[in-house]
Parts: structure tokens; sequence; C-alpha cells
């Protein structure tokens, strides 16, 4: 009962928020800052066969892993959700990832690409909050992509074709926030968050 004394307000079990983008929309970036003042999130490390790049960890950032092990792991229905981001590039979110943040009796995080991110929602529908991070223009976009130190010409290439196919999904989503503005844009990502862990949220008695 709402407003009785001794109501207590838990986190709610089980439950999930994906944060999704086109690659180069600053979706990473807003996904740390979560991370860093929300203690209730904790981050779904995924699987990934793509190289490991300077600074990241594996465990931490992603699970590296060769195309062998992700395939096996495809056919043991290991993942919840998995895709060929970018040709022969596979990247997918272990079962035993998502139980393990649950365990710990936090709200799982996601830093996906569109398409697992529907997947998610249709597995897991209300449980499920996705938020689609739109970049202000295509050009900001390709402007972000290019200035990145670590894409050679022809994996540029790929993730800006990528992106531009991956925009035309933003009404997809539960919420959309546009990324012009760093802190404006986490903040809104925020409160989208905390409304929805609100509605969700159990009251014990
Ligand atoms: P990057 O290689 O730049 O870390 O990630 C490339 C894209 O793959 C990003 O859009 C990222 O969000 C997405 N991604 C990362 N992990 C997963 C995953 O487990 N599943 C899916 N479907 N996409 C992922």
């Amino acid at each position: 009962m709402a407003g009785h004394s001794f109501t207590r307000v838990h986190i709610p079990p089980r439950k999930l928020v994906v944060i999704t983008a086109p690659s180069g929309a600053g979706k990473s970036s807003i996904v740390k800052k979560l991370l860093r003042h929300n203690p209730e999130l904790s981050f779904s490390v995924s699987c990934t066969t793509r190289e490991k790049r300077d600074g990241e960890v594996h465990g931490e950032h992603y699970y590296f892993i060769s195309v062998d092990e992700f395939k096996r792991k495809q056919a043991a229905n290991e993942f919840v959700e998995s895709e060929e981001v970018y040709p022969g590039q596979f990247y997918g979110t272990l079962r035993t990832e998502v139980e393990r943040v649950w365990n710990h009796r936090k709200v799982v995080l996601f830093d996906i690409d569109v398409k697992g991110a529907l997947n998610l929602k249709k597995q897991f529908g209300e449980d499920c909050l996705t938020i689609f991070i739109a970049p202000p223009s295509t050009e900001s976009l390709i402007n972000r992509l290019k200035n990145r130190a670590t894409e050679n010409e022809k994996s540029l290439k790929a993730r800006i074709k990528r992106s531009e196919e991956e925009l035309s999904y933003a009404d997809k989503f539960d919420k959309t926030v546009v990324n012009k503005d760093f802190d404006i844009a986490s903040m809104r990502v925020k409160n989208h968050i905390t409304a929805f862990l609100q509605s969700a949220t159990v009251h014990v008695h």
C-alpha cells in the first residue's frame, strides 16, 4: 500500500535494460556512465569473435572467443541471443551471463546491436526496457566512425553501411534518446530506466 509506514522498496527481480544504437552513436559511453553511477545495474558481458582492442580485458568488456567456440556454444543453445553483427564477426549473450547478474539481485544492462535488442524484447516483453540512442544526424554518425582510430578502411566502410541500416530501426524500441549533448542524453536514459524500474517495483508490507 503506497504511503504505508512499513513499506520497503526492493529492486524488482529479473529485469533487463537494453541500450542499443547504430555503431558510432555513442551508446558505449552512455552505458559506462550508467554503470559508474548506478550500482543496481550490472553489465552483461557478451561473447565476441572479433579481435581484442587495446585496453580491452577478457571477461570485463567481452569474452573473446574463437569462431569455432562460438559455433559450438550456438549449437549447444548457450546464447539467449546472438548475431553476426559484421561479416564473419559474431556477438552473443550467454544465458549464464544473464543468470549471473540476476543471482546478484541486479538489473542486467546490455550494450548490443538493434537486432539483438529486438530479440531480447521479444523474449522478455514487459521485463525488458529497450532504449535506442540516435545520433543527431547521419553525418555526425559517419564522422564519429571515421574518428575512431581502431577501424581500418575496410571495416570502416562496413560499419558505416551497417550504421545507416541500423538507423532505420529507430521506431522499434520502447524509448529513443538523441545523443546531441552527452550529459543530457545520459540523464534522459537514466530517467527512463528509473521510471521503468519504479513501475515494476515490488512493495513488501
Ligand atoms: P564493438 O565491436 O564495437 O564492441 O561492437 C559492435 C556492435 O556489436 C555494437 O553495436 C555492440 O553493441 C554490438 N554487440 C556487442 N555485444 C553484443 C551481443 O552480445 N549481441 C549482439 N546482438 N550485439 C552485440
